[in-house]
């Protein structure tokens, strides 16, 4: 993602506005920014890429869900699919939302074709993953990732001929990398890669003996990756230019623009804790005495413990709520609450003291209950005569 503003503020647009609302407000802007009609103006090409990107997370239902819910981080993971628009060329972004701007590829903009302008190379992104606790994840943390890429080779830097040689300029193209090839019978020439240098332009005759030629070898990188309080299971932290250089073919000195690393998140389980959103969910044992006439307790939370008073009569499955002990939202860094979930543990062994009491208790209650059981036995045992 190019833009960290907020999307309905690029577009100009209410947090409850329509997919019309949406797509005026977008063309008026791709109007005002596109690049025809402000030549060699970067500002207004950014502007133009910013809206772009803006209109297609805001025209796509499921990515403006999650976006409204999860704001820009949000997108990242969940298999939201989104371009990268600082990578696109102005036409490819043009041809994307084509439909709104009336068909006809640029129509509308003078209709003048826009060729010759092509991305730079780009390498190829990777994907490495961290865990964290959920502890971590209340508290934003940093994680050293270590993974191998492909790398230019230091030995030819990324030219794949021997040290002290150079490769040379391929005949067959003249160095272009590219021929031309007759399509469809004459009809028309198309362009393809030049299939003797493989789009290079240049031929390697004595090959490095580190890449054997390739101009590439495979390299361990480490980095430390900040990721952010309140990141959910899943959704992966892009670090931008720390994937693989553009092939050695399209990228002979290793210039062009590196792919991106993205970091997916695991988020491991805790032995108390379950996470709901930003809520923790808790289960928690008390007495039936504690139920029955209320009483303090402390409930464990991710930072320590907080006092929570138990309500006379508080029943099985109860939901109490600790306001903020939860996980801060990954946009807004507000805190969710800790909700614990009641459990009332019946004693598995009573004193001879405890059971009297009970049973005096019982009684009060005009309630059937069992005889005693030592009693009970000895009288079936009688009964059936062992
Ligand atoms: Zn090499
Ligand atoms: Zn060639």
């Amino acid at each position: 993602m190019t833009t960290t503003r907020d999307y309905y503020d690029v577009l100009g647009v209410g947090k409850s506005a329509d997919a019309d609302e949406i797509k005026r407000a977008y063309r008026r802007l791709a109007m005002k920014h596109h690049p025809d009609k402000n030549p060699d103006d970067k500002e207004a090409e950014a502007k133009f890429k910013e809206a772009a990107e803006a209109y297609e997370v805001l025209s796509d239902d499921s990515k403006r869900k999650i976006y409204d819910q999860y704001g820009h981080d949000g997108l990242r993971g969940q298999g939201a699919a989104t371009h990268d628009f600082n990578r696109m060329n102005v036409d490819d972004i043009f041809s994307m939302f084509n439909d709104i701007f009336g068909g006809g590829g640029g129509g509308g903009f003078g209709g003048q074709a826009r060729g010759g302008r092509r991305a730079s190379a780009r390498g190829y992104d990777l994907e490495t993953q961290v865990s964290l606790t959920l502890e971590e994840v209340l508290s934003g943390t940093s994680k050293d990732v270590e993974f191998t890429r492909m790398d230019v080779c230091e030995t030819c830097t990324g030219s794949g001929a021997k040290p002290g040689t150079t490769p040379e300029t391929c005949s067959q193209c003249g160095g272009q990398g590219k021929v031309q090839q007759a399509g469809l019978g004459g009809m028309f020439r198309m362009v393809v890669a030049c299939p003797a240098c493989r789009g290079s332009g240049k031929i390697v005759k004595d090959k490095c003996g580190t890449c054997h030629g390739r101009g590439r070898t495979g390299k361990k990188r480490s980095l430390s990756v900040k990721i952010p309080a309140g990141v959910h299971h899943g959704q992966a932290v892009r670090v931008q230019g720390e994937g693989e250089p553009p092939a050695a073919e399209h990228s002979p000195d290793g210039t062009g623009v590196r792919g991106d690393l993205h970091v997916v998140v695991r988020v491991e389980d805790h032995d108390l804790f379950e996470r709901d959103g930003d809520h923790l969910l808790m289960e928690m044992p008390i007495s039936f005495t504690q139920a029955s006439l209320g009483a303090d307790v402390e409930v464990p939370t991710l930072e320590g413990s907080e006092k929570l008073t138990i309500k006379k009569g508080t029943q099985y499955g109860e939901l109490l709520r600790i306001e903020g002990a939860g996980l801060p939202n990954l946009r807004s860094g507000r805190r969710g609450d800790l909700i614990v979930v009641v459990k009332i543990e019946t004693p598995k062994k009573l004193t001879s003291k405890q059971e009297e009491l009970l049973r005096a208790f019982a009684e009060t209650e005009d309630k059937h209950v069992n005889p005693e059981s030592h009693g009970f036995f000895k009288k079936i045992t009688d009964l059936l005569g062992g």
